[in-house]
């Protein structure tokens, strides 16, 4: 009896430590690749940009300023349209029209990656971001200059009737199912439409591929190559708006003063 005890033990003692050690390893601290929990909030890295975006004064200052001048510019460029010539603006939507910051904080306080961009059909369909400051004054100035202005987004255009409705209710001006072209094709070709028919004279975005196609896809090298060769048209055809919260350069790695840490 003894000796057919003992081998039954082994296996009992066995099953006991399999299930410990597999309960003890799916515990709150260690959650499986995919899940979030309080206690492993990666998102949390994106905290700073988006205080800074949503509630520093200093962004404010900075967008309304960026109006104040492209308005200036836009003048400028209007009074130097020759006869014939059909004037436009290209303009990308969000975080240079139009603030989708809720959203993020929303997802940001759930420690949902708000990168990964699954939760923003539904703000498309039922969010209400707000107005850029300065961006309505200087979209009614342009809608009173005679400037034709295309709102050319990667918003889905799946859910148009939606963003539709949300540029209406912010009282943009010339807000049609034409002048306003979502994503399907690359900006580079909605812009080329708009080009077609139309001498453009400035555009507005919060990302460099809202200015030109060479911008997108490309390394952060690459980019930072074009942003110098291009530098004459940014403030006068290129009007940049800020953004810290999502972008190309969010992933990158810093560079450090290779000094040791020291303290007073
Ligand atoms: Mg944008």
């Amino acid at each position: 009896m003894q000796k057919a005890l003992v081998p039954a033990l082994v296996v009992l003692l066995v099953v006991i430590f399999g299930f410990a050690a597999f309960f003890l390893s799916s515990g709150p601290t260690s959650a499986a690749a995919g899940e979030e929990s309080p206690d492993d909030c990666a998102v949390e890295k994106y905290e700073m940009g988006l205080k800074w975006q949503q509630q520093s004064a200093e962004a404010r200052a900075l967008q309304a300023q960026t109006y104040d001048f492209a308005t200036e510019q836009l003048d400028s460029a209007v009074a130097d349209v020759g006869e014939g010539e059909n004037p436009a603006i290209i303009t990308d939507l969000d975080e240079t029209v139009i603030d989708n910051s809720k959203l993020l904080a929303r997802d940001l306080a759930e420690c949902h990656d708000y990168s990964t961009w699954d939760t923003w059909g539904d703000w498309e369909r039922n969010g209400e971001p707000t107005l850029i400051p300065g961006a309505l004054e200087f979209f009614e100035h342009a809608d009173e200059l005679g400037v034709d202005i295309f709102y050319i987004s990667d918003r889905t255009d799946e859910n148009k009737a939606a963003t539709l409705d949300t540029l209406k209710a912010l009282e943009l001006p010339q807000v049609t199912e034409e002048s306003v072209k979502l994503l399907g094709p690359p900006k580079e070709e909605r812009r080329a439409a708009v080009e077609a028919d139309h001498t453009v004279l400035m555009q507005l975005g919060d990302t460099l591929h809202d200015f030109d196609g060479a911008f997108a896809d490309a390394p952060l090298k690459k980019q930072r190559q074009l942003v110098e060769k291009n530098q004459d048209k940014f403030g006068t055809e290129w009007i940049m708006l800020p953004n810290p919260t999502y972008g190309d350069w969010s992933e990158a790695d810093l560079e450090e003063w290779k000094a040791p840490l020291v303290t007073d």
